[in-house]
């Protein structure tokens, strides 16, 4: 008997939970690579950014003041205050530093969100498809995730039918992941309708609202009249400013659940390092056209990328109006189709039905690569599917 089947029972709120398929998927493409084995990585949402020179200094500087100890639980009141600024600009409504607490990552902001909204058993609506670690974060905090087909629109009568008496929240993720889509204001409207009816939360997830094309159309779920108060924010700093591995994100909400929100993180993870939040002030004070130059290389992307797909037999890929994804419908079983790439073209994607039912018959591309191997990787399919 292995030591392994010796042990005592896992929790099933834990056990029953699936791995994560993005990160899955960095990880073989990591060993294969360790393995000699070349694969164009089009499967993780890390942009190819180099972190800022200004904000990599600014955690060097921090280090050696001596930033290396324990620092406020939500967040440097210095990082709080300036994300409260930059957020109320983007928004359009104003936030306060109290209403900010900081995590690491966006990924905890959407975990923070849910263990302080949910009791045992409550119902929280994800719009199918959407972000893999939804359902698994509902699962984790004692939650049950109820699943909603709105692959092209969001039908607010379906929506209003899956609500019933254990329904909490409603989590909405706009631009996003997989899509590339964008909430319009109107189906916004119609989910605050909603949750001022049944009382619900609303967790809006704008990680990649600094990647929107058309920044005209991009409406903040929480600018909407009676939002405010039901909203939990989470962002970070990860996709704008390639930082992914430096872990700074927050949640933005009404200062009373902060404050339960900082109990999580101070009885999990205390703080996130000072020295990291001095990096991120760094990244906060720099110019809006780094940020502007970042977003043309991923619209070049998109562009090419988007016209090449489409073009290909079987093939349908509209450009989206934000993130660096594309969602191509393709012929045939997309998990297929994803393992054909990767077997055949060493082409590494994730299946639409990763992200949930009304993801089948698509793939998730993303275009956070090189420039070289995107193009590497659109020449491997023209040969492919051309001959
Ligand atoms: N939300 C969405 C929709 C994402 O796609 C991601 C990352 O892929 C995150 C949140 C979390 O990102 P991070 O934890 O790096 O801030």
């Amino acid at each position: 008997m292995t030591a392994a089947a010796r042990m005592p029972r896992l929790a099933e709120r834990v056990a029953s939970v699936a791995p994560s398929a993005t990160v899955e998927m960095s990880e073989r493409i990591r060993q294969a690579q360790v393995a000699g084995r070349e694969i164009l990585p089009l499967a993780s949402g890390d942009p190819n950014l180099e972190t800022h020179p200004q904000i990599v200094a600014a955690a060097h500087r921090a280090m050696l003041a001596g930033e290396t100890h324990y620092g406020p639980a939500a967040g440097t009141p210095a990082l709080r205050a300036a994300i409260a600024r930059r957020l109320s600009g983007r928004a359009g409504i104003a936030y306060d530093a109290s209403e900010i607490l900081v995590t690491p990552g966006g990924k905890f902001a959407v975990f923070a969100a849910f263990m302080v909204a949910l009791e045992s058993g409550d119902e929280v609506l994800l719009l199918d498809p959407c972000w893999v670690s939804y359902g698994p974060g509902v699962r984790l905090a004692g939650g049950v995730p109820v699943r909603v087909p709105a692959l092209d629109r969001l039908d607010p009568g379906m929506l209003a039918a899956a609500v019933t008496p254990r329904t909490r929240m409603i989590v909405v993720n706009s631009p996003a992941n997989p899509t590339g889509r964008v909430f319009t204001r109107e189906e916004l409207a119609a989910l605050v309708a909603l949750a001022e009816r049944h009382d619900l939360w609303l967790l809006f997830d704008q990680v990649y609202a600094d990647l929107t094309y058309e920044p005209g159309a991009f409406a903040f779920l929480q600018a909407l009249p009676g939002a405010q108060g039901r909203c939990l924010v989470a962002d970070s700093l990860s996709k704008t400013y390639g930082m992914t591995g430096w872990r700074i994100g927050y949640l933005a909400a009404p200062e009373a659940a902060v404050k339960a929100a900082l109990k999580v993180v101070q009885h999990s993870i205390y703080c996130v390092p000072p020295f990291l939040q001095a990096g991120a002030l760094a990244a906060l004070a720099l110019p809006e056209f780094v940020i502007d130059g970042y977003r043309e290389r991923f619209r070049r992307r998109r562009d090419r990328a988007a016209a090449v797909l489409d073009a290909l037999p079987g093939f349908s890929c509209p450009r989206p109006p934000a993130s660096f994804y594309l969602f191509p419908k393709v012929p045939g079983d997309d998990k297929a189709v994803a393992a054909e790439w990767l077997e055949r073209l060493a082409i590494a994607v994730l299946p639409g039905s990763a992200f949930g039912e009304a993801g089948r018959g698509h793939l998730r591309i993303s275009l956070a690569c090189d420039d070289e191997v995107l193009e590497e990787a659109l020449r491997r399919l023209e040969r492919h599917y051309r001959g």
